[in-house]
């Protein structure tokens, strides 16, 4: 009954009347949350006459039980015909031949781009005087870095050669006791972030965006981050976004694109936060300022992710926390991050206002003081409820 989104010509998704949309339910609080979110992804939908024909796929442990494989080609297979998914957290296996499941689903499907949108709602405890000022959307870098797992182990053959090949070939010294890992940032894979951060602050109407980096020390790979940043603002965007140093910091009506140093950026976004609005960086910096301003507008429960690869138009949509083992099947978590995630989808695919109504009850309800139990501790007066008595809630207030 469903058709699959499709990618037109010019790089827009089609999205039919019923999209099917595969989804893996995810391990541990997997079978609480998910159920909960798709509560009010149906609910928000069927408002608007539409409805998402939801294929369920297999990975983590559900998939290893039942097929003996974490990870089953038929799964990413799914996610690669349908163009859009969506997923809960994923048990990292022990030996189980997978640095992480996610990583590799990123790696597999070259989803390069790391999405989270952070902003405050209403009502959520958070550790700061004005989340309401935090509302940034942080372009990660997921395929480079220090993160690809170009690794030697300390005192291995593969250490030793690698340290002796740096040796005579550039002179470096470098300790017969290191493990070495290796930093690839290149100029295509910068580009192609960098591009996607601006096509969004264009989208968005967004009037700033930051590339964050550490190039007064790393020059050649987050410096060159920074300087391929400005080259593309000049060579692709010149007629709706300018470089600081191009305009003194006087953009006129253009999007202003400026550059900040990571440790720097780090004060700057709990100090002032409003100066912040796309912020494009590499992967361990994005790892860090992502989860740094999660935690400013309440955590990782409420905070939603995606990857994406914009030119192939495949997007895998997630929870940004792991399976909390120890909370499972207990309908008690807070289902937002999954459920905001989902949000995040509708968005990408054109339902922008199903995705404002979730956001908009999701806002209501907390800010009744409806809200899960890691929200109530840090709450006076605050009703606790469970985690699908939350998802009902919110379908209330859509
Ligand atoms: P975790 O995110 O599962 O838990 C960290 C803390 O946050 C815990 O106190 C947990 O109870 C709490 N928490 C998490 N989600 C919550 C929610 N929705 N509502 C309320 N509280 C919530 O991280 P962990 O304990 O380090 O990892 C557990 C497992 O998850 C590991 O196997 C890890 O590899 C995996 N993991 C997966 C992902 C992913 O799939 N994206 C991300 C991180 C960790």
């Amino acid at each position: 009954m469903g058709a699959k989104i499709t990618l037109s010509a010019d790089g827009t998704l089609n999205v039919p009347e019923v999209p099917s949309i595969p989804y893996v339910e995810g391990d541990g609080i997997g079978v609480d949350i998910w159920p909960a979110a798709r509560l009010v992804l149906d609910a928000a939908a069927q408002k608007y006459g539409r409805s998402v024909d939801w294929v369920e796929v297999l990975a983590g442990e559900k998939a290893y039980t039942e097929t003996g494989d974490w990870l089953p080609a038929d799964t990413i297979q799914s996610f690669e015909e349908h163009l859009i998914g969506i997923k809960g957290p994923l048990t990292t296996p022990v030996g189980g031949g997978f640095r992480s499941l996610n990583v590799a689903i990123r790696q597999i499907m070259d989803l390069y781009v790391c999405l989270r949108p952070v902003r405050w709602f209403k009502g959520v405890p958070s550790p700061v005087k004005e989340p309401q000022l935090v509302n940034m959307v942080i372009f990660r870098e997921n395929t480079e870095d220090i993160y690809a797992g170009l690794e030697v182990e300390s005192e291995t053959a593969e250490a030793k050669r690698l340290i002796e090949l740096l040796h005579d070939a550039f002179g470096w010294e470098i300790r017969a006791d290191a493990g070495v890992g290796i930093k690839p940032i290149s100029k295509f894979g910068s580009h192609r972030l960098q591009r996607a951060a601006l096509q969004h602050a264009v989208r968005q109407g967004r009037k700033r965006v930051h590339w964050v980096h550490k190039g007064n020390i790393m020059k050649f790979t987050e410096g060159a981050f920074r300087n391929w940043g400005y080259e593309l603002v000049r060579e692709e965007f010149s007629d709706v976004a300018v470089a600081w140093e191009d305009c003194g910091g006087d953009p006129g009506d253009k999007i202003l694109v400026q550059d900040a140093i990571a440790d720097i950026a780090l004060q700057q976004v709990l100090t002032r936060p409003a100066e912040f609005e796309v912020i494009a960086t590499m992967n361990l910096n994005g790892d860090y300022i992502s989860d740094a301003l999660a935690a400013q507008v309440g955590g990782i429960g409420i905070a939603p992710g995606a990857n994406i690869n914009y030119v192939t138009g495949h997007g895998v949509f997630e929870a940004t926390h792991g399976t909390a083992p120890r909370y499972a099947g207990q309908d008690k978590v807070n289902p937002s991050s999954v459920l905001l995630s989902g949000a995040l989808m509708y968005e990408h695919i054109g339902w922008q206002d199903c995705a404002d109504d979730i956001i908009n009850a999701v806002e209501a309800t907390i800010s009744d003081g409806v809200v899960t139990y890691d929200f109530a501790r840090l709450m006076d007066d605050a009703t606790e409820v469970k985690c699908s008595e939350f998802a009902s809630a919110i379908v209330d207030r859509l």
